[in-house]
């Protein structure tokens, strides 16, 4: 569903990702994980886009992403992305913020993509919270907000970027649970985390990346038992 081949990067002069392939498929979740500036964020913003590349291929469901004749509003109706910063407007309640998108892109009547909003409240378990604003908000609660608002796209994939790095650590959990959920329903999943035990427990793939490489990468339980390369076992013993 997801197709990267030798992808490659720069922010000017400076190489980030150094040819990167991968590929995910349907329903599949894989986790990225690796050192601070070693391209995690970047190689996420250029699967749906936000970042262009310099070579290299990128395919998401058969739409080149790299294309110039690119259909942005097509590859982000597949494609959900959820960051560290939730970035809920403001002067929105909750389900506004769900609502938000749906109504302004996909041509579906309001009534429907309320439903669907009060559904994915409900799913995140915020029922009861609709029509909060985000100040009354937890950090967790309001990642959970900013899932369910990814999710009134109806994504085939989901990307989720450190969502759990900005949030208390009793908050961690609940947002942890909702994306476990999510995977158990199917959900095609790409995280960059920095949570390892979450990664092992819901990783069906793990790539460990260092300076725009892949080092290694397979499934969790080779990855965290039996890390070939140095790199990784230098990583994982700082983390773990
Ligand atoms: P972290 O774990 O800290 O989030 P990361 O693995 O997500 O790190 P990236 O944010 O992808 O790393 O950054 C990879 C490299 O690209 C870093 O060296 C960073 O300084 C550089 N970089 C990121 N964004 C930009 C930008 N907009 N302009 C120039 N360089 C950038
Ligand atoms: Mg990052």
């Amino acid at each position: 569903i997801v197709s990267l081949r030798d992808v490659r990067k720069f922010y000017g002069a400076v190489e980030v990702l150094k040819g990167i392939s991968l590929d995910v498929r349907k329903g599949e979740v894989i986790c990225i994980i690796g050192p601070s500036g070693s391209g995690k964020s970047t190689l996420v913003r250029c699967i749906n886009g936000l970042n262009s590349i310099q070579s290299g291929s990128i395919t998401v469901e058969g739409i080149e992403v790299n294309s110039p004749k690119l259909d942005v509003v097509a590859l982000r109706r597949k494609v959900g992305i959820v960051f560290q910063q939730y970035n809920l407007f403001p002067h929105k309640t909750a389900l506004e913020n769900v609502m938000l998108a749906p109504l302004l892109v996909l041509n579906e009547p309001k009534q429907q993509v309320e439903e669907r909003a009060r559904a994915l409240i409900a799913k995140v378990k915020l029922e009861g919270k609709e029509n909060a604003y985000p100040g009354e908000l937890s950090g967790g609660q309001q990642q959970r907000v900013a899932i369910a608002r990814s999710l009134a796209m109806c994504p085939d994939v989901m990307l989720f970027d450190e969502v759990t790095a900005a949030l208390d650590p009793e908050t961690v959990k609940e947002v942890l649970v909702t994306i476990k959920q999510l995977a158990a329903e199917g959900m095609t999943c790409i995280l960059v985390t920095h949570e390892m035990g979450f990664a092992r427990e819901i990783a069906d793939h793990v790539y460990f990346t260092d300076g725009g490489v892949i080092v290694e990468h397979g499934p969790p339980s080779e990855l965290f038992n039996n890390a070939k390369d140095p790199r990784t076992r230098r990583f994982l013993s700082q983390v773990l």
